[in-house]
């Protein structure tokens, strides 16, 4: 164990984002735990932020790490590159379906995403048609946290004070049934979610459009909404016709997360560029990644032969290092596949929390859940959003010794619509999801009390 820190006697010097309360400060961890400074644990129900997969305090990877100390730590990735860069990307594009993929490495999600629409600009520039720039995306998705990426996030809430440097980015409406934009239902709905791609094509003038991007189960927005079985079939058939790319942001459901490889496998489509983050260093390493299929990375080969993008840190050697601890962990231990098994049991536990008035909706797919709160079941009203509803329940929680995250941005479309997201780390037993599903019962009760 390190030595930590003095506790400081003075403020703290982070710039933190809610600058009205002080911080708990973790200073250990251990599977599915973190423990604070006070030695307490906390079970992490939300793997950080869907972060942590293989467990928290990992001895298999920290002595990785401290292995790891005598060997290269940097090399700059636009000249030169490491064995581990060249292992993990072969890992990677094993993971997905794409034919023949390439990987390029970044430090987040944001510049994956990032990346991920430059290569889909490049690629139709170096096909000879440059009108092609605009990027569709889906109002309550969520692609990142840069100017540019916040211009494609569909998530209102964040997007408004910055609003004046965000570029034009059309979004369609989310495949949202429990609040469907249309007040349809499936099936007689016919689907009109994915139909709103074609309609945003056709206006838009489709030689303008470069690509279209989702998260095929949506993560912080609207947690745990899986499309309909005919989603992302329809959804590759209009890019197709028209010429897109279509992105798979499987940044948050993506490496196992949803009890598949990838969550789009789900709908058995394949897309043309997939970026993964948060799961692919498992916390141990701020790492993530752009794939793109053959026939995109093959229009930039025959054309100028270069890739104009990159980063200080795309491909950092420790950080690729990391990443093959992680997914050889992952693949050991069968994490791919658990998340399907112990998803299932979840999803059986929570249940539960039917009994509860305030739940309106469970939903998602493997150890991806998503529980939205209602003031009116019947007529699925939200709560006040004055109410801090979400935030009452995840405090609630972590004085419980539950560590949850709370859904952003509002599920009502950006008014009202309390939910949080359960994203525990892959590993975690049945016992340990026993003893989630007990305390979050305990919170609703507590909480569900106080609004009487
Ligand atoms: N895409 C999705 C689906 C995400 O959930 C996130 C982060 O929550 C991002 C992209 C951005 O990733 P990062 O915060 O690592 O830049």
């Amino acid at each position: 164990m390190p030595v930590l820190p003095e506790p400081a006697d003075r403020e703290s010097a982070v710039l933190h984002r809610d600058l009205t309360k002080s911080y708990r400060q973790f200073v250990g961890g251990d599977g599915v735990y973190l423990i604070d400074d006070t030695s307490r644990r906390y079970l992490d129900a939300a793997g950080g932020v869907a972060v942590n997969v293989v467990g928290h305090g990992e001895r298999k990877i920290t002595d990785a790490i401290a292995a790891h100390g005598a060997e290269v730590n940097y090399v700059y990735g636009a000249a030169f590159t490491s064995p581990w860069q060249e292992e993990l990307a072969r890992d990677l594009a094993g993971v997905t379906k794409l034919t023949a993929p390439k990987v390029f490495f970044c430090s987040g999600g944001s510049e994956a995403n990032e990346t991920a629409v430059k290569l889909a600009r490049q690629y139709h520039v170096e096909r000879g048609e440059p009108r092609r720039w605009k990027i569709i995306s889906r109002w309550q998705g969520y692609h990142g946290n840069t100017l540019g990426m916040l211009s494609v996030s569909g998530r209102p809430s964040w997007r408004s004070i910055h609003d004046p440097y965000l570029f034009r980015v059309p979004h369609i409406d989310p495949p949202y049934c429990y609040r469907c934009p249309y007040g349809l239902t499936y099936p007689s709905c016919e689907v009109r979610c994915a139909e709103d791609l074609e309609r945003t094509i056709r206006l838009e003038g489709p030689e303008t459009i470069a690509a279209f991007i989702a998260e095929p189960v949506i993560g912080t927005s609207v947690t745990g909404v899986v499309p309909v079985p005919e989603y992302y079939s329809r959804i590759r058939e209009i890019c197709d016709e028209f010429g897109i790319l279509f992105i798979a942001d499987e940044v948050l459901c993506g490496y196992g997360r949803t009890g598949r490889p990838c969550a789009i496998d789900h709908w058995d489509v394949v897309p043309d560029i997939i970026t993964m983050g948060k799961a692919l260093g498992s916390g141990y390493a701020a790492l993530a990644a752009c794939v793109a299929d053959e026939h995109v990375v093959e229009a930039l080969r025959s054309g100028s032969g270069q890739f104009v993008h990159g980063f200080t840190y795309s491909g950092l050697p420790l950080s690729c290092f990391i990443g093959v601890q992680v997914y050889d962990m992952i693949e050991d231990a069968g994490l791919f596949d658990r998340s399907a098994e112990q998803g299932k049991y979840l999803f059986d536990q929570l249940a539960v929390l039917a009994r509860h008035p305030i739940v309106g909706d469970i939903r998602g797919l493997g150890l991806l859940a998503g529980v939205e709160f209602v003031a009116d079941r019947e007529t699925r009203r939200p709560f006040p959003p004055e109410l801090n509803l979400t935030e009452r329940i995840v405090a609630c929680a972590e004085q419980r010794g539950l560590l949850l995250r709370q859904g952003v941005g509002g599920a009502n479309y950006g008014s009202g619509g309390d939910h949080i997201q359960i994203t525990p780390p892959y590993i975690i037993s049945r016992g340990e999801i026993d003893e989630l599903v007990t305390l979050l019962d305990g919170v609703l009760h507590e909480v569900s009390a106080e609004l009487l």
